[in-house]
């Protein structure tokens, strides 16, 4: 719908998915969450199951959009739609998830990491459509926590980072996740920052080496900041995000 508004696209037809009910739902399957490409951005943050399992979500769908625009916007739409700001792509990266993907050749499942082509464009065919995502859940007692900066309330964010944690009983992390929106045209990995943390003993020394690493990541420019800001944001994000998620909101913040 923004792609219509802004006169992006003119398509000689539209195809109306909001009739197919089978593609709007939050299940788990077996050790899987699986969640309907069609299922409203409102219902997965209001959904207990996915606070329970995967916290993240409801932390990340407060700061995308407004309530009116969660309301009607999907998990497929914005995975498709593929803006390189939006949150939720950059936490299904952080999940390592799955597409699936359905057309008339059948149907297959993509690796996160593969389904952006270019800017603003998934690797999908003009005639498949996404059905689903899903992904295994972190453990239970997972650390996570999704921060952004964007200029005000409800805009895209300029960069937001995803951070998942699973952290041993001594204090060390046994596992880090962290993925970056904002940075290019799809989400991406800060795999210097995750392999810093992981195997440490938690501290604010080993969170900021961590978070420098993203200094040097490749950053694109727009009209709205140089790489250089877009580095520099990444770097405070992923500080502010690791502390958040170990200690809580507001944990982190220089300011
Ligand atoms: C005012 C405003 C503020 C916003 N702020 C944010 C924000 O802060 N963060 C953020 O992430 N997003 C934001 N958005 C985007 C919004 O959250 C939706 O993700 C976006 O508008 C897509 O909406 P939709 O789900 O209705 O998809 P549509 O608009 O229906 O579709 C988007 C594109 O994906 C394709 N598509 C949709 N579903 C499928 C499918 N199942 N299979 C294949 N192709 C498909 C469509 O053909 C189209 O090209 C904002 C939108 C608005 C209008």
């Amino acid at each position: 719908m923004p792609m219509l508004n802004m006169r992006y696209v003119l398509p000689d037809h539209i195809i109306d998915l909001n009739r197919i009910p089978e593609l709007s739902h939050i299940q788990e399957l077996e050790e899987w969450i699986v969640i309907g490409a069609m299922t409203r951005q409102r219902e997965i943050e209001r959904s207990e199951f996915l606070a329970q399992h995967c916290p993240i979500f409801r932390d990340a769908l407060i700061q995308v959009g407004h309530q009116q625009t969660r309301n009607r916007g999907t998990i497929g739409g914005s995975l498709c739609h593929l803006d390189p700001a939006a949150e939720l792509p950059a936490i299904l990266s952080a999940l390592d998830a799955t597409v699936h993907i359905t057309g008339p050749q059948g149907t297959r499942d993509l690796p996160i990491a593969e389904f952006p082509a270019f800017y603003m464009t998934p690797r999908i065919e003009l005639n498949e459509l996404v059905t689903g995502i899903s992904f295994e859940p972190w453990p239970e007692g997972h650390k996570s926590a999704f921060v952004e900066f964007a200029r005000r309330p409800g805009d895209f964010a300029i960069v937001g980072v995803a951070a998942l944690l699973d952290i041993n009983n001594d204090g060390t992390i046994k596992r880090a996740a962290i993925a970056l929106a904002g940075i290019a045209a799809g989400p991406v990995r800060c795999g210097s920052a995750e392999q810093t943390l992981m195997g440490a003993r938690i501290s604010k020394e080993t969170i900021r080496i961590a978070a420098d690493t993203c200094r040097e990541i490749d950053a694109m420019e727009d009209i709205h900041a140089p790489s250089s800001y877009r580095q520099h944001l990444a770097a405070e994000l992923v500080s502010r995000a690791v502390h958040t998620a170990i200690d809580g909101p507001g944990a982190g913040s220089s300011k």
